[in-house]
């Protein structure tokens, strides 16, 4: 499949606001990993989206605020776009590192007069080709002394109908969820100028003729029947059972897209935000192309070619946008098809054919994730926003754990104590665990062996493939795992894949003791050359764990990457080389950790501060924040709240990291003179001064069966006093509570002093 045409489509963030984590887990990640991915398998991908700048939600934050709409839209599209960046999603550069062949991407705006130019050509087209009715309408009409305006459903407010709440907006309301006809609000004022008179007039408006393409998007959706997720079947379905209704394209509102119109009637009015805002996807590719292709270029993801090749039309959106995907976006494309050949009123419209715009292959659409339980909301200001989280935390900790929690198939969670514990235990713990072994494994293996060793990389003349070929098996199983969840958009079981290499690797390496073989280079045994051969091909897993986790974890997979002393950008490499076992072996020498441990407590903190000063709350500096509850803040709450099973404390891992277990050699043992069941034992523990404990375990040893003895103590027990002798820690022993206690010793030799964990 490597050379298709993928077009990639992903929502439009909305200029209202910065875009807080659930935006990204349901929108913004998951297409980015895709795009990354295809460009891998060597496919031609152009990734197209933008800030959706036009609307009321926005017009009302520029007049409470006291500032014009384009000074709200400038904002936050240089804010969302830079955050964006920050994250890793690959909208720079514009052009495919391989050449424009390969497509690229480009993040736009609705606001771009280019945009304006192929929305108005369209609406023309539509125009012409009898696909809109006009209709009047009923609407609130503000009066002022010089000339009033019309006031969308936004800008008007009384009592709810229903409920009686005050505060319900033109045509619903936020308490009870009701919808309504604007004319059935109860004591209507306008919003923004509670005491100017009001009152109902005519409006003209232009309606989309949805009605028309119903049995064209029921075929539509019964050829997608097997591809679509189950969420997006259901949506479609409900959509289209209820019958298409023709829809409105055009309002009164200043702040938007001028209708292509001539005449005094349709001054003040403009095209719907849902109408031009989805026509990005169009003028998005048609504007790459201009700008950095040749101008025709566009159609090649665009368009079904002559001998019926359809590009691939991938959508990413969060489960409140299905519809608009399956139902009227495709009733557009299929409008602007009907309108290019020529067609009219008179005319059936069809599926796209030869030379038509093509319609979506698949809608991989997401489902919520929610905020400690609570759903993410820019307008009730519920959130954790991706700026502030960017400044505080490596952005590929953020990938991880919004793709390891990715809600694909239902809501899922985002709360800083399960974070926290992901990214230590799973990321770190797991896959940065086994670089750093490698890494350092391989340093002390150059150091170890002077004579042999080849400069450019220790490991090399170890490599042995012959010797490893269960790890080649398995890591071919599993490149074929990861392959299969990504092509289907299962991205969290895909990165459970990859995880799972390195998960084997820790096995492989544990297994394989390549440390004691370090010690006896000389020794020829097949032992030694086993252990060293897995040792090397230790080298090979790191750099399949990098190639594979590009897509997710482009950051770290370009570090390891070049501690691997392999050359040029990751993100450029074929998938497919991951498996190339033959690769030459190359070397840095560098030795750094991959990822950095997280400190719950110092991050609810934070959190804390942020709640208590109020900044959370502050719309214009968003910077932060998850809303407490009250005082208390949630997240302190969840850090207590376990998922033990009943009859079990667990404890949390932080908890458990605190206790500091070290190896020490037991030096000597003495009775305590004052206690009957202590020795006084003597610990070196890798210091100048050693260690003094006092042990309960006269009855189970003798002192020469413990004199000598490697043991594992807790370091960091608060000194005390015992019958007069002080006790600086404790000698971990087991105890099967029938009598039997047996000290814990090292399997092996190590320096004393080893943290034990
Ligand atoms: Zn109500």
């Amino acid at each position: 499949m490597s050379g298709e045409h993928v077009l990639i489509c992903v929502a439009w963030p909305y200029a209202n606001g910065p875009l807080h984590l659930g935006h990204v887990a349901g929108c913004y990640l998951p297409p980015d990993i895709h795009a990354r991915y295809e460009r891998a398998k060597g496919n031609r991908v152009l990734m197209v989206s933008g800030s959706d700048e036009h609307g009321t939600p926005i017009t009302v934050t520029a007049e409470t605020l006291g500032i014009s709409p384009q000074d709200v839209v400038d904002k936050y599209h240089a804010t969302n776009t830079q955050a964006l960046l920050d994250l890793g999603c690959s909208w720079e550069p514009n052009i495919d590192a391989r050449g424009v062949d390969y497509g690229g991407s480009l993040f736009n705006r609705t606001s771009d007069p280019e945009h304006k130019k192929f929305v108005q050509e369209n609406f023309k087209s539509l125009l012409a080709a009898g696909l809109f009715e006009q209709k009047t309408m009923q609407q609130y009409y503000e009066i002022r002394e010089n000339g009033g305006r019309f006031l969308p459903d936004r800008y008007v407010e009384g009592e709810c109908p229903n409920c009686g709440e005050d505060g319900a907006r033109g045509d619903q309301c936020d308490e009870c969820g009701t919808t309504y006809e604007s004319h059935e609000l109860q004591n209507p004022r306008s919003k923004m100028n509670p005491d100017a008179d009001i009152e109902i007039r005519d409006t003209e408006h232009f309606f989309y003729r949805l009605d028309r393409f119903q049995s064209a998007l029921e075929q539509h959706a019964a050829e997608r029947n097997t591809s679509w997720k189950p969420n997006v079947r259901a949506m479609t379905k409900q959509w289209l059972d209820m019958g298409l209704r023709p829809r409105a394209v055009t309002r009164d509102l200043e702040w938007g897209i001028p209708l292509p119109l001539e005449g005094v009637e349709w001054d003040g009015k403009c095209v719907y935000v849902w109408f031009e805002a989805v026509q990005g996807y169009y003028s998005c590719a048609r504007l790459w192309s201009q700008r950095y292709s040749d101008s025709e270029d566009w159609k090649k993801w665009w368009c079904v070619s002559q001998d019926g090749v359809v590009p691939r039309h991938l959508y990413f959106l969060g489960k409140d946008n299905i519809p608009f995907h399956t139902v009227i976006w495709p009733a557009l494309i299929m409008g602007l098809n009907h309108a290019n050949n020529g067609l009219g009123e008179g005319d059936d419209v069809h599926l796209p054919g030869p030379g038509d715009l093509a319609l979506e292959t698949n809608v991989p659409a997401m489902e919520y994730l929610m905020l400690a339980g609570g759903q993410f909301s820019k307008s009730r200001k519920h959130a954790v926003w991706l700026p502030s989280f960017l400044e505080r935390f490596d952005p590929d900790t953020l990938r991880y754990y919004l793709s390891i929690n990715m809600p694909e198939s239902h809501d899922t969670d985002f709360n800083w104590p399960d974070f926290v514990e992901k990214i230590n235990s799973e990321l770190n713990g797991t896959y940065g665990n086994y670089v750093n072994r490698i890494m350092s494994l391989g340093n002390k293996l150059g150091g170890a062996d002077s004579t042999e060793s080849d400069p450019e990389n220790p490991l090399l003349v170890y490599d042995q493939l012959e010797l490893c070929k269960d790890a080649i098996e398995r890591l071919e199983q599993i490149y074929v795992q990861i392959n299969q969840s990504l092509n289907r958009h299962r991205y969290k079981e895909a990165l459970r894949h990859v995880m799972s290499a390195a998960q084997y690797g820790n096995q492989m390496i544990q297994k394989a003791a390549p440390w004691e073989a370090i010690k006896n280079l000389n020794d020829d045994t097949s032992k030694t050359q086993d252990s060293l051969a897995k040792l090397a091909f230790g080298w090979r897993l790191a750099r399949f764990l990098a190639i594979t986790s590009q897509p997710f974890l482009p950051f770290s997979a370009q570090r390891l990457w070049s501690m691997l002393g392999q050359d040029g950008q990751v993100s450029e490499v074929a998938y497919e080389s991951a498996i190339d076992w033959t690769t030459p072996m190359t070397w840095s020498a560098i030795s750094e950790p991959l990822f950095s441990r997280l400190d719950l407590d110092s991050i609810l903190e934070h959190e804390e501060s942020l709640v208590s000063t109020g900044q959370s709350e502050t719309h214009d500096d968003p910077g932060h924040g998850v809303k407490g509850t009250g005082k208390k803040s949630k997240v302190k709450e969840e850090k207590k709240m376990n998922k033990a099973p009943e009859g079990t404390a667990f404890l949390d891992f932080d908890t458990f990291m605190s206790v500091e277990l070290r190896t020490g050699t037991i030096t000597s043992v003495e009775d305590h003179p004052n206690a009957d069941k202590l020795y006084v034992v003597k610990i070196d523990d890798g210091t100048d001064s050693g260690r003094t404990v006092c042990a309960g375990l006269k009855p189970y040893y003798t002192i020469e069966e413990m004199t000598g003895k490697l043991v594992v103590f807790v370091a960091n027990l608060e000194p005390r006093k015992l019958r007069g002798i002080v006790s600086e820690g404790m000698i971990c022993a087991a105890d099967d509570g029938q009598g039997a206690v047996k000290l814990i010793t090292i399997d092996g030799v190590i320096e004393n002093g080893s943290r034990v964990r």
